[in-house]
């Protein structure tokens, strides 16, 4: 294939090149993203992208549909197997397309919603002004307690007696601890209010084992599939059958036109490799690494957010070395290091500066990485940042960040 490509379009064949060669020799810290497998490559690069499908399986709108008809199906199927659910819709194009099918299927323009505050871990479509849904509805927030730096359960629960929210939105994108989501439909039931649960980044850990299931809990349940389930880019929605119909309405023809085919196949890959054994130990060594990388970085003097991390994430407060997040992102990007700058809770430096840097390793355990060389990572952070200007001292952090790369080469 990639031969073909080259032949026709040697620009973009050659980005693909050099974008898999920093792949394999660069540090992959972004906690949102992960290393897909072969298989899902391959159905996501197949003929099922030349099929319009409008519709659902068995009531579409077009002909031919017969044989993609069982893509679809089996990736509810699978999908629905894999959370213990009793409703999938696998067509939302993308995390950010799911929170938008649902919140079309179950409010109105101007409803109140509860979520979580942006600035403290919460995602754009959970309210933000620049959003639509900060502009269609009308959210507020909970955040997280000063001092411990996490969920105070007690404080939402006021809060929601407080605003009777039609909606709650449990779930974050910078968030470092497990999720009550008992507690949250306690709180829901005592102000009736819905409960939604965005399990974007913890999905393919709920998948695993690593992290308690949302499922029983919520009355639906988004996640996007490319992050810790490591499929393809994209969304789905979990919901009770009660809401099923309004969901798959709200979805197409509300707000998608024709699904991805390919990638509805390539969701169907990704949910039959998470339900296999293996991909039990994945998520536990997610989540072990976390620990590793949070425990070796506090070593090295960085305030780890919350005092530690319970899924795959970390939130890493870097004003003891006195480098903001932006600087931090930059220099670590020079030294091999992908990351993404980010707010921490309260911070005082500006969105596009902040304190803290987000890390995350469902990619690194994905290319073999272990607690091992999660402390040789964070010797090569804490190296990069005490002499962030050091340009010198940034080359030679780039030539070990390769060598531990060459070891562990997600696409050899
Ligand atoms: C990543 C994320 C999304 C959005 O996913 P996209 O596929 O980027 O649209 C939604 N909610 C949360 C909590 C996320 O972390």
């Amino acid at each position: 294939m990639q031969t073909l490509l080259e032949q026709s379009d040697p620009q973009i064949s050659d980005i693909i090149d050099r974008e898999r060669i920093r792949q394999n020799t660069t540090i992959q810290l972004i906690a949102s993203e992960n290393f897909t497998s072969p298989a899902v490559i391959a159905a996501q690069g197949s003929v099922l992208t030349n099929k319009y499908s409008e519709g659902y399986p068995h009531k579409r709108y077009y002909g031919g549909n017969v044989v993609v008809d069982e893509a679809e199906d089996l990736a509810i199927e699978r999908a629905c197997n894999l959370f213990g659910a009793e409703h999938a819709n696998v067509q939302p194009h993308s995390g950010a397309n799911a929170n938008m099918g649902v919140f079309l299927a179950l409010l109105h323009p101007g409803d109140k919603v509860l979520g979580m505050r942006l600035d403290q871990g919460g995602h754009l479509t959970h309210g933000s002004p620049v959003n639509f849904s900060g502009r269609f509805y009308d959210f507020c927030a909970y955040g997280v307690h000063e001092s411990t730096e996490q969920l105070d359960y007690e404080e939402i629960a006021n809060l929601a007696r407080e605003e009777r929210p039609k909606m709650i939105i449990a779930g974050a994108t910078a968030y470092p601890r497990a999720i009550d989501f008992a507690a949250f439909r306690e709180i829901a039931d005592e102000v009736g209010a819905l409960l939604m649960v965005d399990a974007a980044h913890i999905a393919g850990l709920i998948a695993g084992g690593a992290h308690a299931n949302p499922v029983p809990f919520a009355d639906i349940v988004t996640f996007t599939t490319h992050k810790t389930l490591r499929g393809p880019r994209g969304g789905a929605i979990l919901c009770r059958d009660q809401y099923a119909t309004a969901i798959d309405k709200a979805v197409f023809p509300g707000m998608q036109g024709g699904p991805l085919m390919h990638v509805v196949a390539a969701k169907a890959v990704a949910f039959h490799e998470a339900s296999r054994p293996e991909f039990r130990d994945y998520a536990a060594s997610v989540v072990l690494n976390a620990s590793a990388l949070a425990n070796a970085l506090a070593g090295h003097g960085f305030r780890i957010i919350s005092g530690g991390t319970d899924n795959h994430l970390m939130l890493v407060d870097l004003r003891p070395f006195e480098v903001t997040g932006k600087v931090a992102q930059e220099c670590l990007d020079v030294a091999g290091i992908t990351t993404n700058k980010n707010a921490i809770p309260n911070d005082p430096a500006k969105p596009f500066v902040t304190s803290g840097l987000r890390l995350g390793t469902a990619a690194v355990t994905t290319a073999g990485m272990g607690e091992e060389q999660m402390v040789e990572i964070a010797e090569l952070i804490a190296t990069a940042l005490r002499s962030a200007d050091d340009s010198s001292v940034l080359a030679a952090v780039r030539e070990q960040a390769g060598a531990l790369c060459s070891k562990f080469t997600p696409y050899p």
